[in-house]
């Protein structure tokens, strides 16, 4: 099988983030691995110095810092039992294992180690929504988007993981440093980061190397890591179409459960940014509002009629307004929560009857590694 050809295929609704170009500066040490402080992640060379340095102090910063404000909901969405960041750093490592850059050549580290492999659950997929009518009109799905797309990381063994279930053969992954890789479960984690992870986010400084940007580059490997899990139907937790009237309508930037990689990254910035005790207030801020942006893709109803109006079955729909009104210590003005909450006047029980309501999704990873 043509294994370099189906890639693009597998991983379109795991291609999580995307920005605005960067520059980049730093060496490549090709064909070299170094692992982080603890040596459970390994960051191969194909990523720049400067970005491999930063990569290994954000885990340094993570194994050791104890958050003082906890996180209830963090804690049972990671089951663990206190927000702490060496317990939070190994719920990570059990699912990210090697980090590469985003100039690897994919095809060409990829080996058929095993045909006819025994799956788990075969011949079950999670089902890709397609873009559709309802969802806004038919050309806007096919011409292309406008901004350019820049990768900040992709959960590569996942979608590899698929590529192989679809296929009925177990593949393997040569690492940079030789060491080859049986793609044998979702949780191999293979992380694949681009320049996009490497943008500054700091509203005061440049400084990529600052806490807020730092605490920014964590909270994606969050979400990316969570691709790391579930099984069947659940399997990679993949992202669903943003509806139409939805800020990222036509992206697949959006989860239709409440357990998925956006509830676990928007989740962790919402800690961090509680716990940034050396943040300034527009620091902080900004953080708060990338939790808001993660937690407005938790598509938290589906609206039953898809003729209903789009804007308004988008607000209903997205998680944005339940979490801004549960959340009063934001102190987000009553404008814009009537803004964010443009449907307020239906009540909870009006929505039930429409809509059908996202589910905790089975998170447990097929296979091992
Ligand atoms: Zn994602």
């Amino acid at each position: 099988m043509n294994v370099k050809l189906l890639i693009l295929s597998a991983v379109t609704s795991l291609l999580c983030f995307a920005h605005a170009p960067a520059f980049a500066f730093g060496a490549k040490t090709a064909g070299v691995v170094v692992s982080d402080d603890s040596g459970r992640f390994k960051i191969a060379g194909n990523i720049l110095s400067t970005q491999q340095q930063f990569l290994q102090q954000d885990l340094r910063f993570l194994q050791t810092k104890k958050f003082s404000n906890p996180d209830s909901d963090l804690n049972s969405l990671m089951h663990i039992s206190s927000t702490n960041g060496d317990l939070m750093e190994s719920w990570l490592a059990d699912r990210v294992q090697i980090i590469v850059g985003e100039n690897l050549d994919v095809g060409k580290s990829l080996s058929v180690v095993q045909e006819g492999y025994g799956f788990e659950n075969p011949g079950v997929f999670p089902t890709q929504e397609q873009p559709s009518a309802a969802n806004g009109s038919i050309l806007d799905w096919l011409l292309p988007k406008k901004d350019s797309v820049v990768m900040v990381m992709q959960n590569l063994g996942a979608a590899l993981y698929m590529l192989g279930k679809e296929h009925n053969a177990l593949l393997g992954f040569k690492v940079p440093n030789g060491d080859l890789v049986a793609i044998s479960s979702p949780r191999t984690g293979i992380i694949q980061v681009g320049e996009g992870l490497f943008q500054n986010h700091d509203p005061d400084s440049k400084n990529l190397d600052s806490m807020s940007n730092r605490l920014f580059r964590l909270a994606t490997f969050f979400h990316e890591a969570h691709h790391s899990d579930g099984n069947g139907q659940s399997l990679s937790f993949e992202h669903a179409l943003c509806p139409a009237g939805h800020l990222y309508a036509g992206y697949y930037a959006c989860d239709r459960n409440l357990n998925g990689p956006y509830t676990i990254g928007a989740t962790v910035m919402r800690m961090f940014a509680s716990n940034c005790s050396e943040c300034s207030v527009k620091q902080i801020e900004e953080l708060q509002l990338d939790s808001l942006d993660s937690f407005s893709r938790i598509i938290v109803q589906t609206m039953n009629d898809p003729t209903m109006d789009a804007e308004e079955s988008a607000q209903m729909e997205s998680g944005e307004c339940q979490y801004v009104l549960a959340h009063p210590e934001l102190k987000i003005s009553a404008q814009s929560v009537a803004k964010i909450c443009m449907s307020q006047d239906i009540n909870a029980e009006q929505i039930a009857k429409i809509s059908t309501s996202s589910t905790i999704w089975d998170e447990q990873p097929e296979g091992s590694r």
